[in-house]
């Protein structure tokens, strides 16, 4: 196997050396590499090997709409799968309590200067291990930045260590009050962003706002709850909601309450990426800190990062042993090698294609009379309230699943049915356009949702129970495989 570009005379000599070229004149690269690895573990653990090719199956005979997920190239799958894995590197390049650690600073370092230059920004951090855990950095940069450090400078102190006891407990009680303004879950927020049964609503006085009658966020009454609530931070960022947000705006209302603007773009990152998001509504540009997945439309491993301005960079890069106590090296590469794929133009056009399909799915689903909420969508999630097929979200999803349309239940605004059943679903066009699907496909599946909505019943008496018409489930399933069957997952992966 030849590649060009390659820096080190080690991997070249790997190459040339270890797959015989009949080998590669048979299979691909990627197939020899998942077969093997494979075996290795059938050789161990047959039960966890035979799952992991049964999601494979499951992935290739299902129609994957769920918003957050997606599907990462094999270049990104196999970084993540090797010993990278057992070097342990507490800190951050050039600054591990541990020795040894060239080859992970290495890779860290690439990731971040990846990273900085695809974003334009000024600092990025990619340790976090999750969406999670990045917000959780992020808060904690924005507390040590404008809390604790100027309580400790305040003391006379270098660092908390030599705090006493009682500066220590007042600190952290003030700590713990501090105001969070973020959208409300049932808006599109998320879990993370101050949620009672999420750490993050223990951690913080969280004030939330919602949206407008329109379903928009209404920036108006969000100035004006921001002067009365007068937050630490300002978040914004969503999981479901289907229309743009306007970081200038934002930006403008958290300076004037002296707020630092938090955005998490965990699910458009790669829309900024790949540019279908820019101007006012590229948050890098606007936001103090900036949190994100990597797995969502960025198309990378799971995992996350923080992007941010020089004022939080030292707090930022604390995240180990602030939150993270070691960075998890294989995910790094991981992220460094779903950042290169985030660089090139076929990304850019995968990040318009993304929007642009689920646009036409949106128009498919309102042509079919089904409410969409705020009437379509400027980026990948279309939102769909299923109350008026005397659904809950919870029956739609099984019933659309059980026609292999696998997407989620959702809360949306003014749910009537709590958020375990919910009243929505919450569609995304990032799979389905990893695979190259467009807007003839958006318009099939879009009808294919449809016909099961509009052939479901609920079971009376039960929020989860329904039934299907059965040929229209057959019917509907034949679809979805041949649609599936002309736009395969990972097509030279012979499995
Ligand atoms: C998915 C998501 C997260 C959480 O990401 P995990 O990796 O699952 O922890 C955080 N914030 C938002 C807005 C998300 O959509």
């Amino acid at each position: 196997m030849s590649v060009t570009g390659i820096r080190s005379s080690l991997l070249k000599q790997y190459l040339e050396r270890t797959i015989p070229a009949e080998f590669v004149d048979r299979f691909s690269p990627a197939t020899i590499a998942f077969a093997a690895g494979l075996d290795v573990v059938t050789q161990t653990s047959p039960a966890v090997a035979e799952s992991i090719l049964a999601e494979l199956a499951d992935q290739r005979q299902n129609v994957k709409l769920i918003a957050g997920e997606n599907f990462a190239s094999p270049a990104v799958l196999l970084a993540a799968a090797n010993w990278l894995n057992d070097k342990s590197a507490e800190g951050v390049p050039g600054k591990r309590l541990y020795a040894g650690c060239q080859n992970v600073d290495d890779i860290e370092e690439y990731a971040v200067s990846r990273a900085k230059k695809l974003f334009a920004a000024d600092h990025a951090y990619i340790q976090p291990h999750s969406g999670l855990d990045a917000n959780l950095v992020a808060f904690w940069a924005i507390l040590a930045h404008r809390v604790q450090n100027p309580a400790v400078l305040g003391a006379g102190g270098r660092n908390v260590d030599e705090l006493s006891a009682a500066e220590w407990r007042k600190l952290r009680t003030e700590l713990g009050n501090q105001r969070l303004l973020s959208m409300s879950l049932e808006a599109g927020g998320h879990l993370s962003h101050g949620v009672r049964s999420n750490i993050t609503g223990k951690l913080f006085d969280t004030h939330a706002y919602g949206v407008g009658p329109s379903g928009t966020v209404d920036y108006t009454d969000l100035a004006r709850m921001a002067r009365e609530v007068r937050p630490l931070i300002l978040l914004a960022g969503y999981s479901a909601y289907p229309r743009l947000l306007d970081f200038r705006i934002l930006r403008q209302i958290a300076d004037e309450v002296g707020a630092t603007l938090m955005v998490d773009m965990a699910h458009f990152a790669g829309l900024v990426a790949g540019g279908a998001l820019s101007g006012d509504h590229d948050p890098v540009r606007y936001a103090d800190i900036v949190t994100t997945t990597t797995h969502k439309t960025l198309r990378g491993p799971r995992g996350g990062m923080v992007l941010c301005r020089s004022e939080f960079a030292d707090a930022v890069d604390r995240g180990c042993p602030l939150v993270i106590s070691a960075p998890i090296p294989q995910m790094m590469a991981a992220k460094a090698v779903a950042l290169d794929e985030a660089s090139t133009p076929e990304f850019r056009d995968y990040a318009h294609g993304v929007v642009a399909n689920a646009r036409r799915l949106a128009e498919t689903l309102v042509a079919r009379g089904v409410p969409v909420l705020t009437g379509g969508t400027d980026n990948h999630l279309v939102l769909v309230d299923v109350r008026p097929f005397g659904l809950t979200g919870r029956q739609a999803e099984s019933a659309l699943r059980s026609a292999r349309l696998t997407c989620n239940r959702n809360t949306i605004p003014s749910d009537s049915h709590g958020r375990w059943y919910t009243s929505g679903l919450r569609f995304g066009t990032a799979a389905l356009t990893t695979l190259g699907m467009g807007g003839d496909e958006m318009t099939e599946i879009g009808e294919l949702i449809y016909l099961v909505l509009r052939d479901t019943a609920a079971v009376p008496g039960s929020s989860s129970r329904f039934y299907l018409d059965p040929a229209v489930g057959q019917s509907v399933s034949r679809r979805a495989l041949a649609l599936l069957e002309r736009f395969p997952l990972y097509p030279g992966l012979d499995l």
